[in-house]
């Protein structure tokens, strides 16, 4: 089957630049907490590879892994598409939000408001995805393009915020009070060091502290370039941390809030 549903070519995906964000000063206020307790893995995976998700499920299965799916491009789903979707989630995955669009909120913001960016690439994507029966509560930035202000604003509608990705420092988060983290890019295009994801599991452990990995196409073996992780790099990770006793999470159990008292 051709694949239509991602509306962009992959290609034109490029690569955050580390730290471009990270200076900043944290404008964050929420009265949320988060709960999670103990350290954990959380695998996601960006835009609209459904079919090769979908395809990925009897592996997550057979190491009880589950993982978090923040799709772009809804509008352009096939029936057959969200029916491996519901599948997906069935199966104990998260599906979570990424737009419509998937722009650059930098660019975007040039032309438009970000009353605009709401309207039109968050509430009418997740009103749509809510129609087919599906409520997400965990959102990425498309290409990890965000602003402090553009953060907050989505944290009234999700419950979680994957800010910047392909970053080398995995543990990076404003506060612990704050659901907003980032992300390490464990596709081929991040040439991902896998002593240090291996490590990253072990300070999750040591630390009490999710860590989360990012990768978009799933493909079943090593090839040299592009956004996509092989189903071998993906065993190695859920097999180490089964190894380390890291447990597997999806993004709104690693990042639980709960309501400030
Ligand atoms: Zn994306």
């Amino acid at each position: 089957m051709m694949n239509l549903n991602c509306k962009k070519d992959n290609n034109e995906l490029q690569l955050t630049k580390a730290g471009v964000n990270q200076s900043s000063p944290s404008v964050l206020q929420h009265d949320t907490t988060i709960v999670s307790a103990n350290g954990g893995y959380v695998l996601t995976f960006d835009d609209c590879f459904i079919d090769e998700w979908y395809d990925l499920l009897p592996l997550l299965d057979s190491f009880n892994a589950k993982a978090t799916f923040y799709i772009s491009g809804f509008d352009h789903y096939t029936e057959d598409q969200i029916l491996k979707l519901k599948i997906i989630q069935e199966h104990g995955n998260e599906i979570g939000y990424h737009t419509l669009n998937h722009y650059y909120l930098s660019k975007y913001l040039k032309n438009h408001t970000m009353a605009e960016y709401l309207r039109n690439e968050i509430d009418l994507g997740v009103k749509m995805m809510n129609n087919a029966g599906f409520f997400p509560t965990s959102f990425a930035f498309p290409f990890g393009d965000f602003t402090d202000s553009s953060t907050v604003a989505l944290l009234t509608r999700f419950q979680s915020v994957r800010t910047a990705n392909g970053i080398t420092n995995m543990f990076i988060r404003k506060t612990r009070k704050t659901n907003e983290f980032n992300a390490y890019g464990i596709d081929n295009a991040y040439s991902p060091v896998m002593k240090d994801v291996f490590r990253s599991l072990k300070i999750s452990k040591e630390n009490n502290e999710p860590v989360v990995y990012l990768s978009h196409q799933v493909i079943h073996h090593y090839r040299e370039n592009g956004y996509a992780a092989s189903h071998e790099r993906l065993i190695e990770i859920i097999q180490k941390a089964k190894e380390f006793g890291v447990p597997s999470f999806t993004v709104s159990q690693a990042f639980r809030i709960s309501p400030k008292q």
